[in-house]
């Protein structure tokens, strides 16, 4: 144990905790000696490496991304690591990896984002157009949107938006997402017939559901 925080304080036991930026604090009476303190340090060295790794892991799914070198990104529901390399000249997916082009590692938030928003027009709007002639409705137009939230909307006037973050999630929950606003074309509220016709055209639709909200809140970091 390299370093911790030692907090006393009129209790009877000592106690260890990890804090959310990994920091370990020591809570201990006012008479403990250092060398019961360590002790169980010792004692609970594996499990303070574990939480500590846990929590890491936790704080890192839920932080922004920093766009650097060896963080990974989703890209059709699979984890790709974000690298850089000087012989490209635009935003490869190859063996796991999304590589940028070096001269671009400092705007690389723009540069990922120019080639998430051309996947989502490549990918969504001819997804809209063969789900929509599947189902039997089709919007009056699809647009692409950078909602900070939403997955997707449909407004009275016709429209279908989809986010571009859609392109990060696996095929099945962005064929959900779909599913949903078409769906709303027929049926504008969140009623029990509206679920059952989503069910009719997506039978797992629950399972994407609880994917997207399980993963949105990282998702919607970038
Ligand atoms: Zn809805």
């Amino acid at each position: 144990m390299d370093s911790y925080r030692l907090i006393r304080s009129r209790r009877k036991t000592i106690a260890i905790e990890i804090r959310p930026d990994g920091e370990v604090w020591v809570r201990a009476p006012l008479h403990a000696s250092k060398a019961a303190i360590e002790a169980l340090i010792a004692q609970k060295e594996a499990w303070i490496t574990q939480n500590r790794e846990e929590m890491r892991q936790l704080m890192q799914a839920e932080l922004p991304p920093r766009f650097v070198a060896g963080e990974s990104f989703l890209y059709l529901g699979k984890e790709y690591t974000l690298t850089f390399s000087k012989s490209l000249e635009s935003v490869k997916i190859r063996h796991g990896f999304v590589i940028l082009p070096e001269n671009d590692q400092s705007r690389a938030r723009d540069v990922l984002m120019e080639w998430y928003l051309t996947e989502a027009r490549r990918i969504l709007i001819p997804m809209v157009d063969r789900l929509g002639l599947r189902a039997g409705v089709k919007p009056a137009r699809i647009r692409i949107s950078n909602a900070r939230k939403r997955w997707g909307s449909y407004s009275s006037s016709g429209t279908l938006s989809l986010n571009w973050r859609l392109v990060m999630v696996p095929p099945a929950a962005m064929s959900y997402v779909i599913f949903h606003e078409l769906a709303h074309i027929l049926i504008p509220n969140h009623s029990r017939a509206f679920w059952n016709l989503v069910a009719l055209w997506q039978a797992d639709y629950r399972v994407q559901r609880a994917w997207l909200k399980k993963m949105g809140k990282k998702i919607f970091q970038f």
